[in-house]
């Protein structure tokens, strides 16, 4: 699934190939798909973004946003699987949940594997949509201070009673972080994925926050994960400490082995020395 990271590095490269091209058709999928949200029909979707310009797109949380203009704005939200970018004379994919071809010849294609929302909204319309209307502040918004985030855990510890990993992947609490950079976080803030948010200390809360700016500065510098690809099929530079293939390994700090646990809705991959806290 594609985190924070990965939708500014898509975002970014539809700005460097995309933006100006004129849309000649837009389609919906070809391959039908339980889990991919529309909220238009194939013939509006075709009617209205034909003839549209693309404007800068941008990201914010695990969603991405097209400017289609005049007037209007694709989103893709939630998205996992391929947003790729096709030279005019290049083969597109046989399946696909929605293309774009350009008046260059051009296409843009989206294929998700998992889910995804795929929707077109008349421009400012998006802001009402579910996740994205009241979308609290991503680790880039400038509103993500430290303050704000001692903030943030401060509310969350009356009722039920979270976790580290609670905090970095459940209810949209830090937009556009996941199951997979939540891993490297943690281990760069050297805390355990159970760790009550209630038992941390002040030094403990700043670690985590140092962590998350880190982790998702240097995910973005290297062009997103390695187990992701871009916009160009190339796979992302940010190759992750924490993941299936560091389960056994030994840590890159401390030497012991890394552990496997399944918790809360996938798997943790952590240091048991390092991240004892
Ligand atoms: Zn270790």
């Amino acid at each position: 699934m594609f985190e924070l990271p990965e939708c500014v590095t898509l975002t970014r490269q539809m700005n460097e190939a995309l933006t100006g091209k004129t849309i000649q058709r837009g389609m919906l999928g070809n391959s039908p798909h339980k889990f991919v949200w529309y909220n238009c029909s194939h013939e509006q979707f075709e009617r209205l973004t034909h003839g549209k310009v693309v404007g800068a797109a941008y990201a914010k949380g695990k969603w991405m946003f097209v400017p289609l203009e005049p007037g209007y704005l694709l989103v893709l939200g939630e998205c996992g699987g391929k947003v790729l970018y096709h030279p005019a004379g290049a083969k597109p994919p046989e399946r696909y949940h929605l293309w774009l071809t350009f008046d260059d010849g051009s296409a843009l294609t989206v294929t998700t594997q998992m889910w995804g929302a795929m929707e077109l909204f008349e421009a400012g319309k998006e802001q009402e949509r579910q996740y994205v209307k009241g979308m609290r502040p991503t680790p880039l918004d400038p509103q993500f201070t430290f303050a704000y985030f001692s903030g943030l855990i401060d509310s969350l510890l009356s009722g039920e009673k979270r976790s580290v990993k609670g905090l970095l992947t459940q209810d949209q609490l830090i937009p556009g972080l996941g199951n997979a950079i939540a891993q490297d976080i943690l281990f760069r803030a050297r805390l355990h994925p159970r760790r009550p948010l209630a038992e941390l200390t002040p030094e403990q809360r700043r670690r985590l926050y140092d962590a998350i700016l880190e982790t998702v500065g240097q995910v973005i510098a290297e062009g997103g994960r390695y187990d992701e690809v871009d916009l160009h099929s190339h796979a992302g530079g940010y190759v992750r400490l924490m993941d299936a293939k560091a389960a056994g390994k030994p840590c890159p700090v401390c030497g012991t082995p890394i552990e496997k646990q399944a918790y809360l809705g996938g798997a943790c991959y952590f240091c048991p020395e390092c991240q004892k806290a």
